[in-house]
This record gives structure tokens, C-alpha cells and sequence, in this order.
């Protein structure tokens, strides 16, 4: 069975729309899986942190992987783009997050979801809410409204990724 997973996408260091342009190409390359819809890039403030501002976006995809090994692929894809954890929340070259897994709930200690801090970000909320309105309230939207994030590119940046997944 596939289910409809949202993946949060972030990068601060080296070339932050390569690196998220080559995860969305990487991500739609794993078994059993397409990628069926990019927001529009974003540019955000870091969070609880210092160092150069983010670019972001949230990734749709479908997948019959189930969850740990779909986080696994994720995990590698950080590493394969040079990511090092030097300290909690450290400038990144690729931060992939699973922030919802269909309708469904998941509390293990590697994998929680809805990932528990995605409705405390803008650069989460944001663009979730430009892919699925439904998913995001106007209520919680607007207890982010004070972070400072802006739209990079429409989303077309990201067009060729979900052209080439696309059975
Ligand atoms: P981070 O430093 O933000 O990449 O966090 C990675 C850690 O968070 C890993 O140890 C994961 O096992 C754990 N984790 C728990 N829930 C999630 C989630 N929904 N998405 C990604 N990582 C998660």
C-alpha cells in the first residue's frame, strides 16, 4: 500500500539549491516511490541557531517503503550531501525531515510523526500549507508569522524533478 508522505527539505551551507534540487532528484529515484509534488523555494532566518539563512521547501511524495527504511534513504541522502553533526543544530548542507506519513501517527525513538517541532516553523508551515491548505490552519499559521521567511522561486524551480518521477 503507498501511502502520501510530506518531506521537509533544508540547507544553510555550500550550494543550498543544488543540494535540495539533487535530494528531490535522489528521493524520487528510491524504490517503490515517486515524487509527485515541490512547493515554491523559500528563504528563512535559522531557528534556535546562528549562521547564513536556509533555503527550504517541502517535498510530496508517494511510497509503499515502509517508514524507518524511508528515513534510512533519508539518512543517507544527508550524508551522501556531506552533512556533519557537530553539534545540535549546526548549519547543514541537507536536512531531510519526515513530517507527516499519510494520516498516520508513529512515536519510536528514531522516527516521530508528525515530526514534533514542524508547527513551531514557518519554513515548515509555509510551504505545507501552499501543497495541502488542509493540512495547515489559519490559527497556526499565524503563530509563526513573526519568523522571517520569504519565497525564493515559484515553484517551478523543481518542475524537472517531478517531471522525470513521474510514471
Ligand atoms: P536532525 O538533526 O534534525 O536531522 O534529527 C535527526 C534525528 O531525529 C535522527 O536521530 C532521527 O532518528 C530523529 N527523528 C525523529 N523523528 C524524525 C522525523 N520525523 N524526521 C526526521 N528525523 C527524525
Amino acid at each position: 500500500m503507498s501511502e502520501r508522505v510530506y518531506i521537509g527539505l533544508g540547507a544553510n551551507l555550500g550550494d543550498r539549491g543544488e543540494a535540495l534540487l539533487q535530494a528531490l532528484q535522489r528521493m524520487a529515484a528510491l524504490p517503490q516511490t515517486t515524487l509527485r509534488a515541490v512547493s515554491s523555494l523559500y528563504s528563512s532566518a535559522p531557528v534556535d541557531a546562528t549562521g547564513p539563512d536556509y533555503l527550504n521547501a517541502v517535498a510530496v511524495l508517494e511510497t509503499e517503503q515502509a517508514p524507518h527504511n524511508f528515513l534510512h534513504a533519508l539518512q543517507a541522502l544527508e550524508l551522501q550531501a556531506g552533512r556533519e553533526r557537530p553539534y545540535r543544530n549546526a548549519p547543514r548542507t541537507l536536512d531531510l525531515d519526515v513530517l507527516l506519513w499519510g494520516d498516520q501517527r508513529l512515536d519510536s525513538p528514531t522516527l516521530t510523526v508528525p515530526h514534533p517541532r514542524m508547527w513551531e516553523r514557518a519554513f515548515v508551515l509555509r510551504p505545507l500549507a501552499e501543497l495541502d491548505a488542509q493540512r495547515v490552519t489559519a490559527a497556526q499559521l499565524h503563530a509563526v508569522c513573526d519568523q522571517r521567511i520569504t519565497v525564493a522561486q515559484d515553484p517551478q524551480w523543481a518542475a524537472s524533478a517531478v517531471r522525470q518521477s513521474t510514471p
